[in-house]
């Protein structure tokens, strides 16, 4: 029997270790820190007869396993991987792990720097309407060995795959490997663009002829991806005609297949607001159709796909007035696409903790689409100076979430949009995106 060690006592480390004992091999979980997380997780080790230890690593372990698993949190830098390194134990990530244990699953694997979470959701939404056999998640919702554990051996499994995991695989190789776009965040962990850019290209290393690669046409850099990769390029986009995929042309989607260009559907199948959510259902068309889902259960899927939760999620009406949850939206960038995602005006609800954003780019779009600017949170000031330098002055900041809906709702007219897009991230205030909409919609909804 074969000794693997785990390192990481989140969920990836957790599910890999229970998949680990299903598969029949001895198995040691090791968690360095210790708090209420990691004690809620380990509970679910109970009953399955695994070992660890929590709150330390036990260095002169390292050198009796066969290999370890690591979790995506774990980086490659500490001191257990060094010491992994030095006594020769090879290691794998837990996408890995998982994706070893069940060869015959058709993988899609989905990267890039925004959208991954609604294309991939939406691509197992479609997928799970072909083929019940899907399954979804990966970085997104449940890590892959917990969905194995769940449905052994699916048909399909729709994967988020983030640079983290993909740091850290050896053969992993989606038969759809699908890149939206990149994107200058994600530079806390990668010194340079090329080195994340790097690791986000490992999903294409192990495809082969008989894999597709689903490319965004709009952007140059992962369009041109194409050049250096082995598997077979498909493209969409919501500008331009494209060699071969989904394209956008005024109202209407079209796909081109070996120089035949064909109707697909009427843009109005789209039930997500925005630009960028169009690309995205585009990049779900391209692989679900290279998967042979008949068009028409694509287009069901598309037309019964509500979106995400806290990301452009709408959460009531009210005397007219539209409230709108955009809590996912961490950065500027973000909070650009959601202004453009409506025609009305919008009171804009924004501000948080920062992650050294530059907010001048932001501001430039206060004055055509925002009848007022709410802030709140640290980065409130720096955010009012951004739109001053604009000549946008139309501003106010309040010291609560609730304060903040409040004074909306007395702003509000009609037809207008309130919208909460922070541009930044959650933790002065709240636990992590998803408390802060919630804690958004829980008042919008006692209005
Ligand atoms: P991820 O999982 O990559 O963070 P999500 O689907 O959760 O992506 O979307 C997060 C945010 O990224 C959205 O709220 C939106 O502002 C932005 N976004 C989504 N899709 C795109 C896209 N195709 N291009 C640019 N920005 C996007």
């Amino acid at each position: 029997m074969e000794n693997v060690l785990v390192v990481g006592g989140r969920r990836s480390g957790i599910y890999a270790a229970i998949l680990a004992k299903k598969l029949g091999y001895s198995v040691f979980l090791t968690e360095n820190s210790i708090n209420e997380e990691v004690l809620k997780n380990i509970s679910i080790l109970k009953g399955y007869a695994v070992d660890y230890e929590i709150g330390k690593h036990s260095f002169d372990i390292v050198k009796n396993f066969d290999f370890a698993v690591l979790s995506p949190g774990v980086p490659l830098g500490s001191e257990i991987v060094l010491d992994l390194e030095k006594n020769a134990v090879p290691f794998i990530g837990e996408t890995e792990f998982a994706y070893r244990s069940s060869p015959a699953t058709q993988v899609v694997a989905i990267t890039g720097s925004n959208g991954k979470s609604t294309t991939t959701s939406l691509i197992g939404h479609i997928l799970k309407l072909f083929d019940d056999k899907t399954v979804t998640g990966g970085n997104l919702g449940n890590p892959y060995s917990e969905l194995l554990l769940e449905m052994p051996n699916p048909h399909f499994a729709v994967l988020e795959t983030s640079c983290f995991q993909l740091e850290t695989i050896r053969s992993y190789q989606p038969k759809v490997a699908v890149f939206l776009n990149i994107m200058e965040n994600h530079l806390d962990r990668y010194s340079t663009i090329d080195e994340y850019v790097s690791i986000k290209k490992r999903i294409f290393e192990n495809q082969s002829e008989s894999d597709f690669a689903v490319l965004n046409f709009d952007d140059r850099v992962v369009s041109d991806f194409s050049k250096s990769i082995k598997s077979k390029a498909y493209y969409y986009s919501i500008f331009s005609e494209v060699p071969q995929g989904v394209y956008l042309e005024g109202d209407k989607i079209y796909l081109k297949e070996d120089d035949l260009k064909s109707l697909f559907a009427e843009i109005s199948i789209i039930r997500l607001r925005g630009l960028h959510n169009v690309s995205n259902v585009l990049a779900a068309i391209v692989a679900s159709h290279i998967l042979s889902v008949p068009n028409e259960i694509i287009i069901e899927g598309i037309k019964t796909f509500e979106g995400l939760p806290h990301r452009l999620e709408e959460v009531r009406t009210l005397e007219g007035v539209l409230f709108v949850n955009d809590s996912k939206s961490t950065t500027p960038d973000s909070t650009i696409k959601a202004l453009e995602s409506f025609d009305s005006p919008i009171i804009l609800i924004a501000g948080g903790s920062s992650k050294n954003n530059d907010f001048r780019n932001l501001a430039t779009h206060f004055n055509a689409k925002v009848k007022k600017l709410i802030l709140l949170g640290k980065t409130a000031r720096q955010i009012g100076d951004a739109a001053v330098r604009e000549g946008f002055g139309n501003f106010i900041i309040v010291d609560s979430l609730e304060n903040a809906v409040k004074k909306a709702r007395e702003i509000a007219c009609n037809g207008d949009v309130v919208l909460m897009s922070p541009a930044c991230a959650s933790f002065d205030m709240f636990n992590d995106f998803e408390h802060r909409g919630e804690t958004f919609k829980e008042i919008v909804n006692k209005l």
